[in-house]
């Protein structure tokens, strides 16, 4: 074969695999260091065992302030400074249960955390059956035990509230896998927001803004002007976090009308026997739940590495649902806008 050619083959060969989406607009997600305030970040999409192209699992939440890290696999603190993800700006983590694929990255990623901001306590959440192992995985190096009051521990002993993470309340549920997992959802609370333009229609300036917030009526222009009038409800944004688990009633609940349903999809339903043997999913099953829960937007994560090309699983997702995202590393994945009229559970 002529060198050119060679070379040019080498190249297509290895070259970046491009974004997998079904249905979604492309400005939805951006391989470059973003600025969203509100976006997922994808560290990692490999089950089990990493490959060329895949980290183990991890996914950041960026919420305005609040960084919350969900299931730090081995690499995540190398994956977090490449997404450009701060670990001194991490506010809550989310351990779904302690498959090493999960929580591998744990040690690194704390001792980094009390490296670059030493006296910032952060939460915890993982299931209550694991504290030994979440013992251990503080343990796993020499390292100055002093920071323990730090980690502020939140064991999920079964479905309902665990606490609340900047404006959201983050709740859990034991989920279907071959070991104790649970999966995740965080709920904004509905805000109500003044409008200027209705607010200037009816002639309400000035102090009496100020007031309008304050007392919930005012009087302009000689009428009678109430809070209602001028302002509108904002829905908060819902997300549930689903990782490994056979199909069940506790994901469903976990994603009844969410706006955005991040779940792992290892298998294509080509395997749907393995999924089932192992206690996974298919992504043709994410895509049904996503649909059956009324999700909006659904991002596929947790790949075996049996299927390097994401085509298969966008094909066996878009068998169910529409707006599906293949994640792939290092990806921003900008939020939606939580729908207006929505209301909450
Ligand atoms: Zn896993």
């Amino acid at each position: 074969m002529p060198a050119a050619r060679a070379r040019r083959r080498a190249r297509r060969s290895h070259a970046p695999v491009a974004r997998q989406t079904a249905g979604v607009a492309g400005d939805r997600s951006d391989d470059s260091v973003s600025v969203s305030s509100r976006e997922l970040v994808v560290l990692g999409t490999a089950s089990q065992v990493p490959t060329r192209t895949r980290n183990h699992n991890g996914f950041v939440l960026r919420l305005d302030g609040e960084l919350v890290l969900f299931d730090p696999g081995e690499g995540t603190q190398r994956q977090m400074t490449l997404a450009g993800v701060s670990a001194a700006r991490l506010s809550f983590i989310c351990i779904t249960h302690f498959h090493g694929d999960h929580c591998l990255g744990l040690p690194g990623v704390l001792q980094r955390r009390w490296l670059d901001a030493p006296v910032r306590p952060i939460g915890l959440a993982y299931p209550a059956t694991g504290e030994d192992v979440l013992d251990h995985l503080r343990r796993a190096s020499l390292v100055d035990r002093s920071d323990e009051h730090l980690l502020i521990r939140h064991p999920v002993h079964g479905e309902g509230p665990v606490t609340e993470v900047g404006s959201f309340r983050l709740t859990a549920a034991p989920l279907d896998h071959t070991v104790p997992a649970v999966g995740y959802r965080l709920d904004e609370a509905d805000r109500s927001h003044v409008l200027p333009d209705r607010l200037a229609a009816l002639g309400v300036a000035g102090p009496l803004v100020g007031r309008l917030q304050r007392e919930g009526v005012v009087v302009a222009g000689g009428r009678r002007v109430t809070l209602d009038e001028v302002s509108e409800v904002r829905p908060g944004l819902r997300i549930a976090f689903i990782m490994d688990t056979r199909p069940c009633e506790a994901a469903e609940r976990l994603a009844e009308g969410v706006d955005v349903l991040v779940c792992e999809a290892t298998f294509v339903s080509a395997d749907a026997d393995l999924a089932d043997a192992y206690g996974h999913m298919t992504a043709a099953q994410a895509a049904r739940l996503a649909a059956t829960s009324g999700a909006r937007l659904l991002v596929l994560g947790h790949f075996s590495s049996r299927y390097p090309d994401p085509r298969v699983l966008a094909e066996d997702a878009a068998t169910a649902f529409g707006d599906v995202i293949v994640a792939h590393d290092l990806q921003h994945i900008a939020l939606p806008r939580p729908q207006r009229g929505a209301t909450l559970r």
